[in-house]
């Protein structure tokens, strides 16, 4: 099948056509969007370009790294990690094997916040990763100071290309486990605390698609056993780095509102809610510090 897409000749549409089904053969689950989207990265063309130079012809060139993509994609490498970025509110982010694909779930917590966030506020984003939620927060709002921590360096390598790619103002990010390095430096600095931690059970993981399970680092997915381990460390030390009225945001897994609720009330937040995503699961959970 795919060795028709290196013939010399052939178009625009049946290229695309051919790279669909042979990521179908290879149960790819949304083949079309992912042969498209490879072909866009490479040409560069947009829809519109795509349905108007449907009949033209390709350069053997083109055709040669379109399948070399196509190829990769049907061994279940992530898109995003072919064509190196991802989009997530809007705007592209760089991305690697070092950090986990922003995904659309998350913007339902970057939306909340934005909610909650005034000007001049003070963020702090534990376990930052590639930096779509501080840096998203940072563009879209205008922040006095802005922290992304992770304990991985090279997510913070990632993430640094992504404040300069994005230009995006007043972040920081510093290597930390949790908040060790922001001991006796960040007292009661930050307004809001925002969190997408690792938050799958250690048993959960062999269940999980390939791209995720293979190519995703596995420290930014694993909660450990009750998948709930980075909640209770981060809800016990927030008080600490919060100002007093601040606010922390979680998002979560469809079944852990409760559990994660139940940790903030203990260490003291009120006016805690639970918040679905559009799917209708629970994805955010938020409360205060009175
Ligand atoms: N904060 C990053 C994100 O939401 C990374 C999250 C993680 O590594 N668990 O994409």
């Amino acid at each position: 099948m795919m060795k028709k897409l290196i013939e010399t000749n052939i178009s625009v549409g049946y290229a695309v056509k051919l790279g669909t089904a042979y990521l179908q053969e290879h149960n790819i689950e949304n083949a079309a969007y992912d042969s498209f989207a490879l072909f866009a990265s490479i040409t560069g063309m947009s829809r519109t370009d795509y349905f108007m130079k449907t009949d033209e012809v390709l350069s053997d060139e083109i055709l040669c790294e379109y399948e070399k993509c196509i190829r990769l994609r049907a061994e279940h490498i992530p898109l995003q990690h072919i064509i190196g970025k991802a989009y997530f509110y809007g705007r592209e982010f760089q991305v690697n094997q070092n950090v986990l694909i922003p995904r659309p779930d998350t913007e339902i917590l970057v939306e909340q916040t934005l909610q909650i966030l005034k000007e001049e506020n003070s963020v702090l984003d534990m376990c930052t990763g590639s930096g779509c939620i501080i840096l998203t927060l940072a563009l879209e709002n205008k922040l006095k100071k802005a922290i992304g921590v992770d304990l991985s360096l090279d997510a913070l390598e990632v993430a640094k290309k992504n404040y300069n790619q994005l230009q995006a103002e007043n972040v920081d990010f510093i290597q930390s486990d949790l908040f060790t390095e922001l001991n006796g430096v960040y007292d009661h600095a930050f307004d809001l605390i925002v969190s997408n931690p690792p938050y799958i059970r250690s048993d959960v993981i062999p269940t999980l698609s390939e791209e995720v399970r293979l190519h995703d680092p596995m420290m930014a997915l694993d909660g450990f056993d009750d998948g709930l381990y980075f909640y209770r460390k981060i809800t016990e030390a927030a008080p600490a780095y919060l100002k007093k009225g601040g606010w922390l945001m979680y998002e979560i897994g469809y079944d852990q509102g409760k559990d994660v609720s139940e940790m903030m009330k203990i260490s003291g937040f009120e006016d805690i809610s639970v918040i679905q995503d559009l799917a209708g699961l629970d994805r955010v959970v938020r409360g205060r510090l009175l």
